[in-house]
């Protein structure tokens, strides 16, 4: 289990987390829905210990990891842009947290090999990185992620640049590795459809404050106000 506790946020005076707690249990797809600049990166960032919020707490089943390194936290991202290692071909990037973490080179590459062979990929493993396409390259970044046996997995728009067919293919890929792993996931996204389609739960998240959460179909009976039915495309 992956959790917020009563975590403060500000940047400035720009509020970007209020009070927010959030509890993703093992297995499940948590979606925060919220418009640019409404603090869902930060949220994801402060777990991935890459941002220290105010106060509040960030948990992992009953441990505090608020102020655990980010390289101990075993948490995987994903982001919009891939972030992969340009200089390092296709395997090197899989296998680069594995050999982070004192595995040999020759058992890093094997199973880097196998992660490949799983999203298709096992022909490209010398590769550069840089010939990828962009769906190419994201089912790199979600391997890289899961070769660690993650215990918490943070997508941050990770389909957002990717065409409607890629998009789709590989939000599938994705759920299919994810209930493999069963981790806590949360997906950031300001695609209704794709929380829609992907999450167990959506939680909607205006200026650093939740507004309403529940799963789909509630969602879409009730949203709460004017702005989540908007957010949520019940005016179209
Ligand atoms: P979202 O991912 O929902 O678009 P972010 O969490 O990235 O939102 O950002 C929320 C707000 O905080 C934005 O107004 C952004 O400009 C601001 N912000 C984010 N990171 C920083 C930072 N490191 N320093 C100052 N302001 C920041
Ligand atoms: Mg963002």
């Amino acid at each position: 289990m992956l959790s917020w506790q009563q975590v403060n946020k500000q940047f400035g005076r720009k509020v970007v987390a209020a009070d927010l707690s959030l509890h993703v249990a093992d297995g499940e797809l948590v979606a925060v829905l919220g418009e640019s600049g409404s603090g869902k990166s930060t949220l994801l960032n402060m777990a991935a210990g890459l941002v220290q919020p105010d106060n509040g707490q960030i948990l992992i089943d009953e441990a505090d990891i608020t102020f655990l390194p980010a390289e101990q936290r075993r948490i995987g991202l994903m982001f919009q842009d891939y972030a992969l290692l340009p200089h390092l071909n296709v395997w090197q990037n899989v296998a680069f947290g594995l050999r982070m973490h004192g595995v040999s080179k020759a058992q890093a590459k094997q199973q880097a090999q196998e992660f490949l062979a799983e999203v298709g990929l096992a022909d490209m493993a010398m590769q550069s990185v840089e010939l990828l396409s962009g769906g190419e390259q994201q089912r790199v970044a979600l391997i890289r992620a899961l070769i660690l046996q993650p215990r918490a997995l943070l997508l941050d728009e990770p389909f957002s640049a990717l065409d409607t067919t890629l998009r789709g293919s590989l939000q599938q890929l994705t759920l299919r590795l994810l209930r493999q792993q069963q981790c806590p996931a949360v997906l950031v996204t300001h695609s209704p459809q794709e929380a829609f389609a992907l999450a167990d739960r959506i939680c909607l998240l205006r200026q650093g404050r939740w507004v309403q959460e529940g799963n789909a179909a509630t969602l879409l009976a009730q949203p709460t106000d004017a702005w989540a039915a908007r957010l949520l495309g019940c005016d179209n």
